[in-house]
């Protein structure tokens, strides 16, 4: 019976009942005029703001796996979906949830809100709206913020002479998804370090706060969600400029460094994804926040050189 709650016309009084049930209060903050429960959801946009809006969908099997916690599925989503809004500089609106599941899974469903709240809180991004809808288990997220106008940040306007920098350490997520497929089963990694190493890729933290102090700053940004060289290849392309990297410049945790030596830790720096550390270039003479590391410079030319491949085997990497 419950299989059918979630048609997409008829038993609306089920779809009703999940909303209210574990959505409907998520939805409140400093922004939010009008949230779940009208036809539409309604915010203020800060006067001479531009509203930044991206969406990314979450699909089981694509993104994640059945045997993964609702939770972690719920807060990644709303982290890996932030990370965008981070990149761009933009302070957080709220978002909305467009939930596709082929039944009503009353735990499952309470571990996803569990997940999406702990999100919202985080990063003060209410759930304003959604849709609920019978079908193959996938969660899209679209989230809304706003920034000065003329104050966003792009990734097409990196500079000649500028500094490439990079936030926090990279390769961790990589590894991380690595442990938990088995790759490491038996090895001589240390428990904590493995425990912090999934974790950062199970509770990604989206730059949030960074990508705000960046504003007025940098000239370019991105979110590290592909790697380090393809996503610094999109800057590079897109600025019309050429990215040189010091790969031993590029910040490397010291558990993953333990766990698997430099060399493999530099491979899961420059070419894991999900880490949704912030890349981004500051003009010569600008400070360099806290925890952030110069890796490079930006040159004539185009795409990205890196000392440690040959420069026609960066290029795979990009085409
Ligand atoms: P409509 O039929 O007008 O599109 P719905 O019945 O789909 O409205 O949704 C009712 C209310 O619940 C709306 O405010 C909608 O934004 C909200 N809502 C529906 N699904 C979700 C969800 N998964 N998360 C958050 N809000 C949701
Ligand atoms: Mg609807």
């Amino acid at each position: 019976m419950r299989k059918n709650w979630l048609s997409t016309n008829v038993a609306v009084v089920g779809e009703f009942d999940v909303i209210t049930r574990y959505f409907s209060s998520l939805g409140s903050g400093e922004f939010v005029d009008l949230s779940v429960g009208d036809d539409a959801a309604a915010l203020t946009v800060p006067p001479n703001s531009e509203l930044i809006v991206s969406t990314d969908s979450s699909v089981l099997d694509t993104h994640f796996t059945d045997d993964v916690f609702p939770e972690d599925v719920g807060y990644k989503a709303v982290a890996s979906a932030v990370s965008d809004l981070a990149a761009m500089g933009a302070e957080p609106l709220g978002m909305t949830l467009a939930l596709t599941m082929p039944s009503v899974d009353d735990l499952w469903l309470h571990g996803l809100s569990q997940g999406l709240a702990r999100g919202c809180h985080e990063y003060r991004l209410p759930l304003v709206g959604g849709d609920t809808t019978r079908g193959p288990l996938s969660l899209t997220l679209t989230v809304m913020g706003f920034c000065p106008r003329g104050e966003k940040l792009l990734r097409s306007e990196a500079r000649v002479g500028d500094k490439i920098c990079v936030s926090g350490c990279l390769g961790d997520a990589a590894f991380g998804l690595s442990v938990m497929q088995g790759n490491y089963r038996g090895s001589e990694v240390d428990v904590d370090d493995q425990e912090y190493l999934v974790g950062r890729f199970t509770h990604p933290k989206a730059r949030l706060d960074l990508g705000c102090r960046l504003r007025q700053h940098a000239t370019s940004c991105i979110d590290l969600s592909d790697g380090l060289l393809q996503d610094a290849a999109h800057v590079a392309n897109a600025s019309g400029v050429r990215f040189s990297i010091h790969s031993a410049a590029i910040p490397l945790s010291t558990a993953l460094v333990s766990a698997v030596g430099e060399a493999l830790a530099l491979e899961y720096a420059l070419s894991g994804g999900e880490d949704y550390e912030l890349l981004f270039t500051l003009p010569p003479d600008s400070d360099v926040p806290d925890e952030v590391s110069v890796i490079g410079a930006v040159e004539t030319g185009e795409g990205v050189y890196c000392d440690v491949m040959s420069r026609e085997q960066g290029y795979d990497h990009f085409h």
